[in-house]
């Protein structure tokens, strides 16, 4: 039995995780868990898994009714307890399942306990790239990535000579505006219908501005070590091919499983072995596939995203900050869709004048993220 620890355990990469844990029961026990808010889902987790430890938010205090179910667990709190917990001696490997940079700090407490890290934490690989890497190198690790479009780069990839790579290719579903215009009055509904994956609501804005595309472009400039020329954005509307990987003579593998994050799950948690089918499988049979070149006019933050990305240094934690705080404002009726990248773009030309990417360090990023936020705020405040 492998112990595993998870956090975000109650959200959509959690209740995923939680799923491929459940189909695979001789083979991985839960040993930690943390949950944010939705303490009636992880009291069920507590439950049926049992795991040794629990992170909460808030203090001791305000879930003591809670805690007092389950007294042989243990509990820790806050940003720290999301520490202890990615360290957790008993566990081997650690699943990142919390959004924000929120997980920047147990990301960085996994890699120094030396742990199999899986992550689905976007936010801060964008936003400290650099610093996550330097902690891998010294440590000998790497991170396996759950976001599908790079772990089926990373299946890919990860088998092949480096050498004999030419570039990937992420491809996008195209969000819901797709074939559509993108007028001052679209409606928030319109902006939250996904055509093809069910997310939680920031990443499904990002998705709508394509965002979420070019965070992945930062990201997998992170994980493989590759420069952004040769990571390229492919439309998909299909999402069923979820990453592509070009050969130097010419040949481009392409990775194609549902759309269902306990493929990319199970894969991960088994890497380097391939599990046993557990899930519904994909049909080919009369299926068509289609790929398109993005439209960078229509979805700026894309083109950003890139800009930002070859920037490097404290930019792309800017632009991952600006966002958020444009889309959590979008998400609270405050502004309309086609204020987020206006207000993004905004803060990004703010800093572009004092980026610096030599000594970068994990305190500078995150006070450049604080500040990013505060800006985007006043933005907002003001009027776009
Ligand atoms: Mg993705």
């Amino acid at each position: 039995m492998e112990n595993i620890v998870l956090l975000g355990s109650t959200g959509s990469i959690g209740s995923s995780v939680i799923d491929v844990l459940r189909s695979y029961p001789s083979k991985f026990r839960l040993a930690g868990v943390s949950a944010h808010k939705n303490l009636p889902k992880l009291g069920k987790i507590l439950r049926e898994f049992t795991p040794e430890l629990a992170c909460l938010s808030g203090s001791p205090e305000e879930n003591r009714d809670f805690i007092s179910q389950f007294p042989s667990v243990e509990f820790v709190f806050g940003e720290d307890g999301l520490v202890s917990l990615a360290g957790l001696s008993s566990a081997l490997t650690v699943v990142i399942g919390i959004s924000g940079i929120a997980g920047l700090s147990p990301t960085l407490a996994a890699v120094k306990a030396g742990k199999r890290i899986l992550s689905a934490n976007k936010e801060s690989i964008v936003a400290a790239g650099d610093i996550i890497n330097s902690a891998l190198s010294q440590a000998g690790l790497f991170i396996i990535p759950l976001d599908s479009e790079h772990n089926a780069i990373f299946n890919i990839y990860s088998r092949l000579e480096t050498i004999f790579v030419k570039n990937i290719s992420l491809t996008a579903s195209g969000g819901p505006f797709l074939n559509k215009t993108i007028t001052p009055g679209i409606s928030m509904d319109e902006v939250l219908n996904h055509p093809v994956w069910e997310m939680g609501k920031t990443i499904t804005v990002n998705s709508a501005t394509l965002i979420n595309k070019g965070f992945e472009v930062i990201e997998a400039h992170y994980l493989f070590h590759m420069d952004y020329e040769r990571i390229k954005v492919l439309i998909h509307p299909q999402s069923l091919v979820h990453g592509i990987v070009e050969t130097i003579d010419g040949t481009q593998f392409m990775a194609c499983s549902p759309s269902d994050m306990r493929y990319p799950i199970a894969l991960s948690l088994f890497y380097p072995e391939i599990p046993e089918q557990k899930f519904a499988p994909l049909d080919l049979n009369g299926r068509m596939f289609e790929f398109s070149k993005p439209d960078f006019e229509k979805f700026p933050l894309l083109k950003l995203s890139y800009e930002a990305g070859i920037e490097g240094g404290i930019m792309p934690a800017v632009l991952n900050a600006a966002n958020e705080t444009a889309v959590c404002s979008f998400l609270e009726g405050k502004i309309r869709f086609i204020d987020i990248p206006v207000i993004v773009r905004r803060v990004i030309d703010k800093y572009i004048a004092q980026n610096h990417t030599e000594g970068l360090t994990l305190e500078a990023i995150l006070d450049k993220d604080r500040e990013a936020r505060i800006i985007a705020g006043e933005l907002i405040a003001g009027g776009p």
